[in-house]
């Protein structure tokens, strides 16, 4: 029989969960809030298939076996992603399903015993034994159904983070192998599972070693203020005063202007605006360096001053890009128009905006 004569009872399905695995399933950046918005049933198909993707990467990094893993996803996935496996037509295409799902699963994830890099199994033949362990030869069992779509190895890193050891994460930061948007995503999510100590070990090896840091390193610093400041009970501490020391430019620019807005909330003001000013002497239209200041000047109070700066940025962003419809240039002037009523617009239940938020609100918009 030839896989598409065979009407794979999730054929419906597959092209959606198709999409699904090209997108990061579901992880701490603007794609998520997306995904929130699709439909309810959707989004419980995904929070299934990224509890799935969780414990499928614990298995893999435990025993980095590849037949005991299958064997686990015999077992495992259609109990774990009933919405998925609940639309198998008999027994036979479930096992199909689990086959293709865990190829799919083992294929993208990095393993520490390869460099951390995936290990892909090759396709069976037609007459090899299938990887389900049917004992039928692969044709005329699981190699029947539509092959599952492959999974990103980015993807699956934001579940492999959470399954390594604290050497291991040391090991993944020191040798280099994920690039640094991906070593921001993993980062964020030990951050938000609670865990900043391990994205710290994962983050530091890069940083104690500055020499070989670009700009293109600089989103690691949000992660990295994040988790220092979760552990320091809100303040980068001592620690952060050295880095800024050893660290060029233009990346200490871009961490003092992140000091800058952490000391705000913290209402160290004196500081936040010392580490503004370095940030300035670097570069200072450096975006959202303008905005931040003029944030800043709000949030302390000084509204008839905010309203000066911001005309004054205006006018120097009026000279270097006419155009000036970015984020950024929006809220120049509207704190120029009307400051009084901009700071009002930022304080929700009585509650100011942290400066944070406001730097990371501008740094993704601009
Ligand atoms: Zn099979």
């Amino acid at each position: 029989m030839l896989a598409s004569s065979v009407p794979f009872c999730a054929q419906r399905s597959l092209p959606f969960l198709g999409e699904l695995t090209r997108e990061p399933v579901p992880r701490s950046t603007n794609r998520t809030v997306i995904q929130l918005r699709r439909k309810p049933r959707e989004v419980s198909i995904l929070a299934e298939l990224s509890r799935l993707m969780a414990a499928a990467a614990g298995e893999i990094i435990r025993h980095q076996e590849s037949p005991r893993f299958l064997s686990w996803m015999q077992r495992e996935a259609p109990v774990r992603f009933p919405k998925f496996f609940d639309q198998a037509g008999d027994g036979r295409a479930r096992r199909a399903m689990a086959t293709s799902l865990g190829l799919a699963l083992w294929n993208a994830t990095p393993l520490p015993d390869n460099g951390y890099q995936p290990a892909p199994l090759p396709t069976p033949e037609a007459q090899d034994p299938c990887p389900c362990e049917s004992a039928e030869p692969y044709a005329s069992c699981c190699g029947q159904f539509a092959a599952f779509p492959g999974f990103e190895a980015e993807q699956m890193w934001l579940y492999v983070v959470e399954e390594l050891s604290d050497e291991q994460l040391w090991q993944v930061g020191r040798a280099g192998v994920l690039p640094p948007d991906e070593l921001e995503g993993a980062a964020r999510r030990l951050i938000k599972g609670g865990s900043p100590r391990r994205a710290l070990r994962l983050l530091a090896p890069l940083f104690s070693d500055p020499e070989g840091l670009t700009a293109e390193h600089e989103p690691l610093l949000g992660p990295l203020l994040q988790a220092f400041g979760a552990i320091e009970s809100g303040m980068p501490g001592v620690a952060l005063e050295r880095l800024s020391a050893t660290l060029k430019a233009p990346l200490s620019g871009a961490l003092e202007m992140r000091r800058a807005a952490y000391l705000a909330d913290a209402g160290q003001w004196e500081q936040a605006w010392s580490c503004l000013g370095r940030a300035q002497c670097e570069d200072s239209q450096r975006a959202p360096l303008p905005a931040v200041e003029v944030f800043l000047l709000l949030r302390e109070g000084h509204t008839a001053r905010a309203a000066l700066r911001a005309r004054f940025w205006l006018a120097q962003r009026r000279r270097s890009e006419p155009a000036g419809g970015s984020a950024i240039g929006v809220f120049l002037q509207q704190v120029a128009a009307d400051p009084q009523a901009t700071r009002a617009a930022y304080v929700h239940a009585g509650e100011p905006q942290p400066c944070q938020d406001f730097l990371a609100a501008m740094l993704r918009l601009d």
